[in-house]
Formats: C-alpha cells, structure tokens, sequence
C-alpha cells in the first residue's frame, strides 16, 4: 500500500465501494505516522471496515513491512546499518546516520545492481531486481520509526538514494516513491533534502532535468578520462564521459542547480594530482561540489583506500580551481558502511556454515 499516492489511494477506496473522503485519514496513518497494523487503529467505521475487508496476506492490499535480517551500530553509535528483507525474500541495505544534529536515511532502490563498478559490492553481485516504490518508501519509514525510538523528538530530515542500486534504473519507481515521501501529507521530507545518486545513466539525468524533478543530483564519477573511468565503472562504455559531462551541463543548464560529484579515492587508481587538475578542466564551467570518498575495501576488489596525503592533495588542487571539495568521513567503516557490503558479509557468512 506504500506504493499509493493520495489520488490512488482515494480511487481504491472508491473502486471498493467506500467514500474516497478517507483516503487522508488512511495516507495520514500509513505514511506521517508510519503505522504497521492499521487493524488496530481507530478509524471510522467505513474505513475500519475497509481495511479489515481489503488489507492483509491474500488480500487485495498489503503493507510493506521489511522484516530486519541484521543490524549492526557504528562505535560512535551515530551510524545503524540495516539489512532487510522484502516480501520475496530478497535483502536489501538501509542506513540511518545522525551527525551534528542531522539526520539522513540512506536508502536502496534495486536489489543488486546492475551497472557493476568494480569496488562496489552491490555492483560484484549483480542485478537481481527492481525495488517497488513502496518497498523504498518502507524503508524511509523504517529509518523513522528506529529514530523515533532511539532519540525521540528527532526528525529525519534528510534522505539520499545511495543505498544499494542505481537509482535511474529504476526510474519511474525512484520518482514515486520521491513524490510520496517528500509530500507534505505524506512522509514530508523536503524535496532539496532529497539526493538522487547516480553512476551517469545519461538518458535519466536529462529527464530528471526536462520534468524540473526538485531533488537534488549526485554523479558518482571516479575518472577524469575515459579510461581511467571505464577501467572502474563499466557503465561508462555505454555512457561514455564526453556524453556524461554533456549532460551535466544540460541538467545544469535547465534547472540552475549545483551538481554534487562524487569520486570514490583509489590508491593508484584516480588519486594522482594529474587526476585531481584533469578532473577541474573537465568540470570547469559546471556549478560542481566534489564529494571525495575513502574507498571502502570490498571482497571482490584489490584496489586500496588513497592515502590521506593524496586526498588532501587531491582536495587542494580542486579547492584552488575554485571547486567546493569536501572529503567524506569513514563515518561508517566499522558498520560496513560501503553500500552493499552487509549483504555480502551475510552471504558470506551464509556460505561458511
Ligand atoms: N548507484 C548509485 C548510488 C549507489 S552507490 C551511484 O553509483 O551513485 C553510492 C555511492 O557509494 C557511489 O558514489 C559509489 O561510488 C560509492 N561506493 C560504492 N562502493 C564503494 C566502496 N567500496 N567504497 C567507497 N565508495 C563506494
Ligand atoms: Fe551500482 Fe552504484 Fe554500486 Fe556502481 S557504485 S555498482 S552504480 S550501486
């Protein structure tokens, strides 16, 4: 049932014969507050009936609730991962960060992914399938109700797609569930609060451009020439860079807002000073921030972290060209932090015994 906007939701309400005016009340207690037995809420007689008759196993709705596989907290205490299973079984990555006050769900959009980077662990196992909508919607909501439990009177405010997948594969599932979860009557996180991650999937940055979608863009970039590039995202031999940075520029073009890049550091890989001055040539004239990341070390990949020596260097060289440059914090290395890297500890764990 996450899987409804408002409108639809009123159109299945009339189509079964009961008054669309409920649709708010139903919206209200699935999405705002996030309510997994609607059963027990004390609706309206009509509505109650409604759901008893329409909502459960077998029946013609059901919710999405995502059953917790495992869950494993940073030291610090600030970063909880968690792998959950949707209905067929598959398992996919949420996690909840909280720092300086602020706090972000970090959400997946397929299982497995199709585009096979190769530091990336969601990327060495492959695509499995599309996430519905509402299978990403339940996992903001799951982000929600573990903070409202763990430091009450917190909001979720802020919400990027950087979970497991790449986000404009799955187009039109991504934009439903973004319309759902950054409405006001819905889950109400604001749409410049929301981050759209993606490898460079060329057609789906432009149409997020031409639809005027408010979100905010991220483009995980990683090379600053195409075979630099293609030796670490395959993706890139389909959407060559020329093409990518083409695009960038349309997006930027349409819509005036500010691109954020993100460049996944590896040692030996992408992280020399030649790199880091290519990389300001190719983005001159683009209103960029460049994200720089630590490499994760994932099991299917030789490549090393960059040393802290390089990145800053790195840093310092885009500072200069006039590039706001920020490098992540390994916030979440002790909690497996890198996307899709849970599962494949559980796999892993699954294969041993
Ligand atoms: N598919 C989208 C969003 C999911 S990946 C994308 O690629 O942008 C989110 C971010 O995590 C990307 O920038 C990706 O490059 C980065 N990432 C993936 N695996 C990583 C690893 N092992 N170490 C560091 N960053 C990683
Ligand atoms: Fe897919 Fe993003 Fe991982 Fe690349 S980095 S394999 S696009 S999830």
């Amino acid at each position: 049932m996450h899987d409804l906007s408002l409108t639809e939701m009123a159109a299945a309400l009339v189509a079964t014969e009961t008054s669309s005016h409920h649709a708010k009340a139903l919206w209200r207690a699935l999405l705002r507050e996030g309510e997994l037995d609607l059963a027990a809420r004390d609706f309206l007689p009509p509505l109650r009936r409604w759901v008893l008759d329409h909502v459960g196993e077998g029946k013609a709705f059901f919710l999405d609730a995502p059953e917790v596989v495992s869950e494993i907290h940073s030291s610090d205490g600030l970063t909880r991962k968690f792998l959950l299973k949707q209905r067929d079984g598959q398992a996919t990555e949420t996690v909840l960060m909280g720092y300086d006050g602020r706090h972000t769900a970090c959400v997946s959009t397929q299982a497995g992914c199709a585009m096979g980077c190769v530091f990336c662990a969601t990327g060495q196992m492959g695509f499995v399938r599309h996430l519905r909508p509402g299978e990403i919607v339940a996992q903001v909501l799951h982000a929600k109700r573990v903070l409202a439990a763990t430091q009450p009177g917190r909001r979720l405010r802020n919400l990027v797609l950087m979970g497991m997948g790449e986000p404009l594969h799955n187009y039109d599932s991504v934009i439903q569930a973004l319309d759902i979860i950054s409405n006001v009557r819905g889950i109400g996180i604001g749409p410049s609060h929301i981050a759209i991650s993606t490898v460079g999937v060329v057609p789906g940055i432009l149409r997020l451009a031409k639809e005027g979608q408010p979100y905010r863009l991220a483009v995980s970039l990683h090379g600053s020439n195409e075979e630099e590039r293609s030796a670490l995202v395959p993706a890139s031999k389909k959407w060559s860079l020329a093409e990518l940075i083409a695009a960038c520029r349309e997006y930027g073009a349409i819509t005036g807002k500010r691109i954020f890049f993100e460049w996944t550091l590896i040692a030996g890989k992408n992280d020399s000073p030649e790199t880091a001055q290519r990389l300001a040539a190719l983005l001159s004239g683009i209103d960029s921030h460049v994200n720089l990341i630590p490499l994760n070390p994932t099991q299917g990949f030789s490549g090393t972290a960059a040393a802290e020596s390089s990145g800053r260097e790195f840093q310092r060289i885009l500072l200069a060209a006039g590039f706001p440059c920020t490098v992540r914090q390994r916030r979440g290395i002790d909690v497996a932090a890198g996307c899709g890297q849970l599962k494949a500890e559980k796999v892993r764990a699954a294969s041993r015994t």
